[in-house]
């Protein structure tokens, strides 16, 4: 079992996910098994409270936990799954050691950072480890070295390295700057910043430096003395259009092998497999026709809030073989401007996920035009909801229809809170959280796309479609597609006499890979294409 730190310096931001990522993938290719987790430093026990617009995408895995949208690049890169144990927040490691000293678990001592707080990250930083599935663990580091916040954590890097020895390794990311002025690249930051891991007493192993420009030999040897960083495992991380070319490009030069030999492995007792990933690229690099897509939504500030959605279009793009051209389009504006000014000319429209009130006013004046004009439409979540909203007030006539969590005076909640299935979550509220069951209905547009009868797909709400109104939305002509086998709640609808008018009360777009593109998105494309 190998384990690999990735800690980042000089300026958060650098690609710190994307870095672990490629590397998880480098080592997949080669047949090793791989896992990714990230410890991240703030106090939040997880991401379920966030703010969209300061933190991105709230991710959810299988199992049902809201997380960090870097674990969506994990999944993306790696095709695995990912679950609780794999995102871990400062929170949680407090959460569990007040937990341990109620309980008395401490009795007589002084709870402390060091060593009750570094032990219990060291034995979250080791779990997955021990689980016998993996051959190589990767932990990514949330922060920059020289945070307070993220002492702790590096402390108890320090600490593993020292006692795993050879097989773990520290791979650090860091900037390096291009003064235009000077015409020159600066090392100076890389050098305090792996000082500044140095007086932690952690020496990296790897040197992975972000840059905008090739970094020539000679900068690349300095770097190498000054930070004792072996030249060859000095890597350059440059610039590229897109994330998915990062592991070729470290690929090209011997990342992998570098690791590998660093943790006593010989590079040639493993092939570096990339077709499938290689396929990906030259269908993305060679698409010349554009599809042009809107999402319709209130976080379009940072685009970052619809991460999963951007990237799950793009693979569905990608493998219809067309470019994807993506505007984020804010709910208001559809209502400032008119949906016909906002929304004319666009192949296909994705109505986003979100919670509560503000911005739904415009997705339903969206959904209204983009049903009306049978342009392809895809609602997911709330955008589903808003779907269901939408059709009863202008199809069957109830004019203040809404969702109870939009309006509760309404006296036609159509989508509403219903008894069966909930999770409590530990904020004390109820929501379906992670994979539940779908049955599909046969001759569907769903049940084709899908191809089969049975799916599993993750959920993150509070709010269900309200089965009392069922019989008149089917009499109008909406179908209810896709149900959950055990409670009957309806998680898939579409309007089959438009030509792709669908929506989910699930998120799919958490489990599109790049090597397998979500067949839901695949089929929205394929609509949108011939539009
Ligand atoms: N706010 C809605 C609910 O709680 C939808 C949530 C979402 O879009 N993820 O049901």
């Amino acid at each position: 079992m190998k384990y690999i730190f990735v800690t980042g310096g000089v300026t958060s931001s650098l690609g710190k996910g994307i870095i672990a990522s490629s590397i998880g993938k480098l080592l997949q290719s080669r047949g090793y098994r791989v896992t990714i987790q990230k410890f991240d430093p703030y106090i939040n026990i997880d991401s379920g409270t966030l703010n969209p617009y300061e933190h991105g995408e709230c991710y959810v895995t299988v199992d049902g936990h809201e997380t960090d949208l870097d674990l969506g690049h994990y999944e993306r890169f790696l095709g695995i799954e990912t679950h609780k144990p794999n995102c871990v927040t400062t929170g949680r490691i407090y959460q569990n050691v007040i937990k341990k000293e109620r309980r008395g678990d401490y009795l007589g001592k002084t709870v402390q950072i060091i060593p009750h707080i570094t032990d219990e990250i060291k034995k979250r930083m080791l779990f997955l480890g021990e689980s016998g599935e993996y051959d190589f663990l990767i932990t990514e580091i949330g922060g920059v070295a020289g945070d307070i916040e993220s002492l702790p954590f590096l402390e108890s890097v320090r600490q593993l390295k020292w006692e795993l020895g050879a097989d773990c390794i520290n791979v650090h990311l860091t900037y390096v700057p291009f003064l235009a002025a000077a015409k020159e690249l600066k090392t100076k930051p890389t050098q305090h910043s792996v000082k500044k891991l140095q007086e932690l007493g952690i020496q990296p192993d790897v040197l992975i430096l972000r840059t905008e420009h090739d970094i020539p030999e000679d900068v690349r040897a300095k770097v190498s003395l000054f930070c004792n960083v072996q030249k060859e495992a000095v890597i350059q991380s440059r610039d590229v259009p897109s994330i998915y070319q990062v592991p070729v490009r470290m690929k090209a030069q011997g990342l992998d092998s570098v690791i590998l030999r660093k943790l006593g492995l010989n590079p040639d007792d493993t092939q570096c497999d990339l077709t499938a990933w290689n396929r990906f690229l030259s269908m993305m690099e060679n698409a010349v026709q554009t599809v042009n897509i809107a999402i319709v939504g209130k976080y379009v500030e940072l685009q970052d809030a619809y991460k999963s959605i951007s990237e799950a279009l793009l693979h569905a793009s990608v493998y219809n073989g067309l470019r994807l051209k993506l505007t984020y389009i804010h709910s208001d504006t559809v209502l400032e401007c008119g949906a016909e000014n906002t929304l004319c000319g666009f192949d296909g429209v994705v109505v986003a996920p979100g919670f509560g009130q503000r911005g739904t006013e415009g997705k339903f004046a969206a959904l209204k035009y983009t049903r009306e004009h049978n342009i392809p439409t895809f609602g997911i979540c709330l955008g589903m909801q808003c779907m269901a909203i939408e059709f009863a007030r202008n199809v069957l006539g109830f004019a203040d229809a809404n969702s109870t969590e939009l309006d509760s005076a309404t006296t036609h909640n159509v989508i509403d809170i219903m008894e069966a299935q909930k999770t409590v979550t530990e904020k004390g509220g109820t929501m379906r959280l992670g994979a539940y069951r779908c049955t599909l209905k046969q001759g569907s547009l769903a049940a084709s796309a899908y191809g089969k009868a049975e799916i599993s797909e993750r959920h993150r709400h509070r709010y269900e479609f309200n089965d009392t109104y069922k019989a008149e939305f089917e009499n109008a002509g909406m179908v209810f597609s896709g149900l959950n086998p055990e409670s009957g709640l309806a998680e898939i609808i579409e309007l089959p006499a438009n030509k792709w008018y669908l929506g989910t009360q699930f998120h799919p777009e958490y489990s599109s890979t790049v090597e397998n593109p979500h067949p839901l998105f695949k089929s929205f494309i394929a609509a949108a294409m011939k539009n």
